[in-house]
Parts: structure tokens; C-alpha cells; sequence
């Protein structure tokens, strides 16, 4: 599993490689995808969350779905001009990239009353009250949402 520093390190070197100087890679704390290409800024992150359920050829992967955003430009979305880039980069995945079931930790998002937020990999069988909720005495129910599996790569 992809640490945020081996993240870092392999994140920083595909950017020079296929980007060079005016691109920079770092961390991002998103909860819902796993890359992202910030045009205006220059700059391409990955979630520090996510990458932990990657190997590190999935996190290269997915630095190349972005890598290609970056070239394609922001008007190309995914189409054709992004993917033949994409293609062309080593980059094997489609317009998301989905990480195995098993490691989707991040599947089921909760939320209580009080805007808590915890994340599940099953959704869980009954009822299940807001552990900070609990701590001070209320108990607030857990709604659930699934988020899917193919969360990953978008945008
Ligand atoms: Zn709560
Ligand atoms: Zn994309």
C-alpha cells in the first residue's frame, strides 16, 4: 500500500518527467476521488486517504489519468484528446479508476443529525448511533450513503 511519502516521491517524479517545472504534485485530504488536476494553480494531488488502499502501480496509474488531464487541457474533459494522451502515458484505466472492493474503505459514507461523518466499508447491518454524539450524552442515528465504487478518478 502506497504511503504519502512513496506517493509523493512517485507523484513528483512522473510530473517532471511528463509535465517539467511548472507543475508541481502534492497531497490533498479529498474523501471522494483519488486524483485531481488543478489547472489554474498548476498542481496535481492525490487524496492522502485513498492512496492507502493502492498499490503503488495503481497510484502511478492514477497520476497519469491526471498527467493527462493536464496536457489534454480542462475542455477536453475525457474525451477522445484525453484519453489518446492518456494512452500514450502509460495510463491503461478508463474515465475512472476503481479500487478493488476490498479495499474501498470509503464506500459507505455515514452522516448523523449533527453533521458527524465516518466511513464503512460494508454498510452495517441495524441501527448505529454517532459515536461523538455519544460522548456527550445524545444519541443520533447514522444515515448512510453509498458511494459506489467508482469513485475514484473523477475529474
Ligand atoms: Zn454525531
Ligand atoms: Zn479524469
Amino acid at each position: 500500500m502506497a504511503s504519502a511519502e512513496r506517493t509523493l516521491t512517485i507523484g513528483g517524479g512522473l510530473v517532471r518527467r511528463h509535465l517539467g517545472e511548472q507543475w508541481a504534485f502534492g497531497m490533498d485530504h479529498a474523501r471522494s476521488r483519488l486524483g485531481c488536476c488543478h489547472y489554474d494553480s498548476r498542481r496535481i494531488t492525490c487524496s492522502v486517504y485513498l492512496v492507502a488502499y493502492l498499490a503503488e502501480d495503481e497510484v502511478e496509474q492514477v497520476v497519469l489519468h491526471e498527467i493527462a488531464h493536464a496536457q489534454a487541457g480542462v475542455k477536453a474533459g475525457h474525451g477522445r484528446g484525453w484519453f489518446n494522451r492518456a494512452r500514450a502515458l502509460g495510463y491503461t484505466g478508463g474515465r475512472t479508476i476503481d479500487v478493488p472492493e476490498a479495499r474501498a474503505a470509503s464506500r459507505w459514507l455515514g452522516v448523523c443529525a449533527a453533521g458527524h461523518e465516518i466511513y464503512r466499508h460494508r454498510r452495517p447491518r441495524g441501527r448505529v448511533c454517532c459515536g461523538a454524539c455519544a460522548k456527550d450524552g445524545s444519541r443520533r442515528p447514522i444515515t448512510w450513503q453509498d458511494r459506489g465504487l467508482g469513485l475514484i478518478a473523477r475529474g
